[in-house]
C-alpha cells in the first residue's frame, strides 16, 4: 500500500540517527512505523560524524548511562544490519602531567571502573606510531565502538525496512504535525503518534516550542587523512584538549589546572573549540577532527587555519607528523546552553526530540527507548 493511503501508529520526522533509533524502538514494540525526511539521502550530522560511540568522557549520570545502553544496542544491531564495527575501545592520551592527573581522578570515579591507566612505555601493546616518549600517560577504555556513519546510517534504515517493514518517505518535507496527521510536501499522512527528530532545524516544526530552549547551532570541521604509517591495532585516540571539553573529565577538579596550562600553550585551539579525535576507516584512512564554532546560522566557510590547529595536535600525538589530507567537510548540530538533549511534549501524541550536543551517535538508542516508554508504557 502507498504510504499516503496507509495509517501508521507512529510517524517519525527525520531519518538521522535520532529518528532511526526511534523507528527501531517503536518497531520493536510492534508498531507500524513511517519515517519521513526531506532529503533524498541522509545528509545531516548523523553521516558527518566520527561514528564514534563514546562512553568514557560523557557527562556523569544520565548521559553516561545512555551511552552505555546505546553502545549495547549498536553492538546488537550492527551485525544484524550488516554494519561493520571497525574499532573498539578508546585511548585517551595525556601529553602533560596535568592531563595525567585528570585521568587519575577519572579512574577514581564510578565511570573509570573498567578503564585503566597505561604508562607511556606500555603503549606499544596497542600498536606503533604514537609519540609515546612525549606522553605522561594514557587511559584505556574498553567501552567504545566505531562505525563508518556514512555507510552505517543507510544500512540501519534498510534493516528497519527489511526486518520490521518500516516505511521511508524521502524527499518529503514535513510542514505541520498535528496528530493524527502530518502535512507534508507530498500530501497528508495519517499517524496516531508523531515523534519529531529534526536535528538542528528549529524553525520548520513547532518553532515557538523549540524557541523556549534558547538553542543555537554548532559547526565542526572534519578531515580525512591518509597517514604515512598507522598501526591498524590502534584504537580511537583522543588527547589533552578533549579532557577539558568532554564533561566526564572536564567537570573533575584537576581539569582546572590543565585548562589553565592549555590556555597558555594552545590558546588558539581552545578559542576554536579544537580537540583531537582520530578514528580509522576500513581503507586505512583516518577521520580526524574537530572544532566547534557557534552561531544561529553557521557560515558555510571552512578556513584552513582551523584545520591546521587540528593537524597540529595530531602531529603532537602521532609520529607520522603531517599526513596527506584527502577529504574535508563540515557538519552542524543543535546546541543548548544548559542540556545535552531535550524532549518537548506539546501534546499526548506528539514529541520533539533534539540532541543538543555532540552526543547523538552515542546516546540516541537509549533516548529513543525512553521516549517510547513515556508514550506507550514500560
Ligand atoms: C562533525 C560531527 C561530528 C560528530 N561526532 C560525534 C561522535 O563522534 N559521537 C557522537 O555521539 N556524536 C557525534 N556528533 C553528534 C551527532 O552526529 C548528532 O548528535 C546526531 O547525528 C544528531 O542526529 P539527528 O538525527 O538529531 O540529526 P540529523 O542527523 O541532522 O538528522 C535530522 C534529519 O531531520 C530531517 N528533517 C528536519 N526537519 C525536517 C522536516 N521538517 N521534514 C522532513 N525532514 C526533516 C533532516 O533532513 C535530517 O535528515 C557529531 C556531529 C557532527 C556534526
Amino acid at each position: 500500500m502507498h504510504p499516503f493511503d496507509a495509517s501508521y501508529e507512529v510517524a517519525i520526522v527525520g531519518a538521522g540517527i535520532c529518528g532511526l533509533a526511534h523507528a527501531l524502538a517503536a518497531a520493536r514494540r510492534g508498531k507500524r512505523v513511517v519515517v519521513v525526511d526531506r532529503d533524498a539521502q541522509a545528509n545531516g550530522a548523523s553521516v558527518r560524524n566520527f561514528g564514534f560511540v563514546t562512553v568514557t568522557g560523557q557527562q556523569a549520570g544520565a548521559c553516561w548511562e545512555r551511552a552505555r545502553r546505546s553502545r549495547d544496542v549498536w553492538a546488537e544491531i550492527a551485525p544484524l544490519a550488516g554494519v561493520e564495527v571497525l574499532q573498539k575501545g578508546l585511548l585517551t592520551i595525556a601529553r602533560r602531567p596535568e592531563a595525567r592527573l585528570v585521568l587519575e581522578a577519572f579512574l577514581a570515579t564510578e565511570m573509570g571502573r573498567e578503564c585503566r591507566l597505561v604508562e607511556p612505555r606500555q603503549l606499544s601493546q596497542f600498536g606503533y606510531g604514537l609519540r609515546a616518549e612525549n606522553f605522561a600517560a594514557a587511559l584505556y577504555s574498553p567501552h567504545e565502538l566505531r562505525v563508518e556513519s556514512r555507510e552505517a546510517i543507510p544500512k540501519l534504515a534498510a534493516y528497519l525496512t527489511e526486518r520490521y517493514g518500516v516505511a521511508f518517505l524521502r524527499a518529503t518535507a514535513v510542514r505541520g504535525v498535528e496528530p493524527p496527521k502530518l502535512e507534508t510536501s507530498r500530501g497528508t499522512l495519517a499517524a496516531e503518534t508523531i515523534i519529531v527528530c529534526p536535528g538542528d532545524d528549529f524553525i520548520t516544526l513547532r518553532p515557538e516550542r523549540i524557541a523556549a530552549y534558547g538553542l543555537t547551532r554548532c559547526k565542526l570541521h572534519m578531515l580525512r587523512v591518509k597517514p604515512r604509517r598507522h598501526d591498524a591495532r590502534l584504537p580511537p585516540i583522543m588527547s589533552d584538549l578533549g579532557l577539558v571539553r568532554y564533561a566526564g573529565y572536564a567537570d573533575l577538579e584537576p581539569a582546572k589546572a590543565l585548562r589553565k596550562r592549555l590556555k597558555t600553550e594552545q590558546g588558539a585551539q581552545l578559542d576554536n573549540g579544537v580537540h583531537l579525535i582520530v578514528v580509522r576507516s576500513a581503507d586505512g584512512s583516518l577521520v580526524v577532527g574537530d572544532s566547534h564554532h557557534y552561531a544561529a546560522t553557521p557560515d558555510p566557510f571552512a578556513p584552513s587555519s582551523v584545520d591546521d590547529l587540528i593537524l597540529d595536535e595530531y602531529a603532537h600525538v602521532f609520529a607520522d607528523g603531517a599526513p596527506e589530507v584527502v577529504e574535508r567537510w563540515t557538519g552542524t548540530y543543535a546546541s543548548a546552553p544548559d542540556r545535552l538533549m531535550l524532549v518537548d511534549k506539546p501534546s499526548d501524541a506528539l514529541r520533539i526530540v533534539l540532541i543538543t550536543s555532540g552526543t547523538g551517535a552515542s546516546t540516541s538508542f537509549a533516548i529513543a527507548e525512553e521516549t517510547l516508554a513515556d508514550l506507550f508504557g514500560r
